[in-house]
């Protein structure tokens, strides 16, 4: 099971340009949550000739791939991560906007349970959780 997002570009019969390949590695390098914008930041760094708007191409196509996936914490900015993480959920801190990931089995238990309850077989969830951190 290829890992990269380059290597699944390729696994996927993608054909990569040198800037497609420049966005691709940055999002393989992002252990964050960036938007557009900030991978357009990161990528122009390495290619300054990369526009805003080949970076929302790309993402928009490795998005349509299922390679990348779009994640909503509703501030009206799509955040990108690799589709092939294993599965968690995010905690949003309101504060900086830091994303924070945990995985918790009481949770993914009990999500079953409900859809169960209600006759339902779950195929997936969106669980955030937003807060600001306690002050001492
Ligand atoms: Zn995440």
């Amino acid at each position: 099971m290829p890992t990269t997002i380059l290597s699944r570009c390729e696994a996927k019969g993608l054909r990569l340009t040198d800037q497609r390949r420049v966005i691709a590695s940055v999002l393989d390098e992002a252990r964050d949550h960036p938007d557009v914008e900030e991978l357009y930041a990161r990528a122009s760094a390495k290619d300054a000739g990369i526009s805003l708007a080949t970076v929302y191409r790309t993402v928009r196509l490795f998005e349509e791939r299922g390679i990348l996936e779009k994640l909503d914490f509703g501030d009206g900015r799509a955040r990108y991560e690799a589709a092939d993480r294993a599965h968690h959920d995010h905690l949003i801190d309101m504060e900086t906007g830091q994303v924070i990931e945990f995985f918790d089995p009481e949770i993914e238990a009990l999500q079953e349970r409900i859809a169960e309850r209600l006759g339902y077989e779950l195929t997936g969830h969106r669980f955030e959780l937003y807060g600001t951190r306690k002050k001492p």
